[in-house]
């Protein structure tokens, strides 16, 4: 990834599809779409390689988690279990909604511990929340009989992850409902967008609903729609709709790109004494966007991270210390510094379940470091990537 560095002339062909007849909007307008359905056509491919009856797109991921977390049911009060380590946005939508996030340990999957997962389990818990950062997941089948034991939701986060598997289905289809994000950074993009995929023609109904004010889309003129229940607006338009199908078309090309580029620097620090790969759980194929292992400690971390750049290889994670990703510099979501007051209730009982620490995972985070998996990196910038990988790790862990 990124999937931009690879546009071409699908892209431009799609996009000028579009513009030339003049319909940004998703739904209508049929007479002047000139058989143009960008949205729809992106919906249908994308239920379809994903192995699900449904798929609906959204404004971006972070749309998508809130709108398929409503659709489920989750509403304020309810208890959602997520990852310390993932994007901020998961912790924002579940509040976005007056629920509670809570925070949960990570193991040497990068992902949800399903043994802490278990011990933060309440009566107020609803759903379980899986991020499968890096391109990889968690030990999803433990999650699921979590989540089936005690009647809770599973719903993927897997923005990061698209085209990666867990025992033969695609990540994003296992649980209740999967989140995409086609923003300008992920695998394949849309410049901003994301959706939602389900197994259930409930979730999906309302999904499509509550993400366009309410619109019931029974096909009735657009200002005559009923309403069946509340939304707000989450729409993509069809300019972004028509990147997103060029690019979707792309995937499993991108995949293989990325997964030849992985498997020469995997091959770099295999075998280098002190280094180890992050944990893929039996049965999990991931989306090879990043290599991700672990070095002896967090000095050495910090340390190769520093004379990787150092050595010209640009792209190198050094999560534990990130504003964005993980739990350690988000004053802002654990302090709820918020713009109004947000609902008394769940503002207390959020700073109740995440004032505390996770020794567990900054054990674990603290070690690693992720390297992204460039799509348009030539084989020779690969070998001199591995070259400079092995170097300086062998040097710093040894
Ligand atoms: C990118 C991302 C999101 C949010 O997606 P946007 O489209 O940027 O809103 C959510 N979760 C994870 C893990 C992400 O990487």
């Amino acid at each position: 990834m990124p999937g931009f560095e690879l546009f071409g002339e699908k892209e431009k062909q799609s996009v000028q599809d579009v513009l030339d007849s003049g319909v940004l909007m998703r739904y209508g307008f049929e007479p002047m779409r000139n058989g143009h359905w960008k949205a729809r056509e992106l919906e249908s491919a994308l239920a379809g390689r994903m192995e699900t009856p449904h798929a609906h797109l959204v404004s971006s991921g972070t749309a998508a988690l809130t709108v398929a977390l409503a659709s489920a049911g989750v509403g304020a009060g309810d208890e959602v279990i997520l990852p310390v380590f993932t994007f901020v946005a998961s912790f924002e939508a579940v509040l976005s909604l007056g629920a509670v996030p809570v925070l949960c340990d990570v193991d040497d999957t990068l992902t949800l511990d399903p043994g802490a997962v278990s011990g933060l389990i309440t009566e107020k818990t609803r759903a379980i929340m899986p991020v499968h950062m890096c391109g990889s997941m968690a030990d999803l089948e433990a999650l699921q009989a979590l989540a089936g034991k005690h009647g809770l939701l599973l719903v993927e986060d897997a923005c990061q992850a698209i085209g990666g598997s867990y025992k033969g289905k695609p990540l994003g289809s296992i649980g209740e409902a999967g989140c995409f994000s086609f923003d300008f950074v992920k695998t394949i993009t849309c410049g901003e967008g994301g959706a939602v995929i389900t197994h259930s023609p409930d979730i999906y109904e309302k999904a499509q609903a509550y993400s366009d004010h309410g619109h019931d889309h029974v096909g009735r003129d657009r200002g005559a729609e009923g309403h069946p229940h509340l939304g707000y607006n989450y729409r993509i338009s069809e300019l972004h709709a028509a990147v997103g199908l060029a690019q979707l078309a792309r995937l499993d090309d991108f995949i293989g790109i990325q997964k030849r580029h992985y498997e020469v620097l995997e091959g770099a620090v295999r075998e280098i004494p002190g280094v180890v790969l992050r944990r893929v759980p039996g049965g999990g194929v991931q989306n090879y966007s990043f290599l991700n292992f672990f070095l002896p400690d967090a000095d050495s971390a910090r340390r190769a991270q520093r004379e990787l750049s150092e050595a010209g290889v640009d792209g190198v994670f050094y999560w534990y210390d990130n504003n964005w990703h993980y739990h350690r510099r988000w004053e802002h979501l654990k302090g709820l510094k918020s713009l109004g007051a947000l609902p008394a209730e769940t503002a207390r009982r959020t700073r109740e379940a995440n004032d505390r620490d996770f020794p567990d995972s900054d054990a674990w985070m603290g070690r690693c470091l992720s390297v992204l998996i460039k799509l348009s990196w030539t084989e020779e910038a690969v070998r001199r990537r591995a070259a400079a990988l092995s170097n300086v790790l062998q040097e710093v862990s040894g």
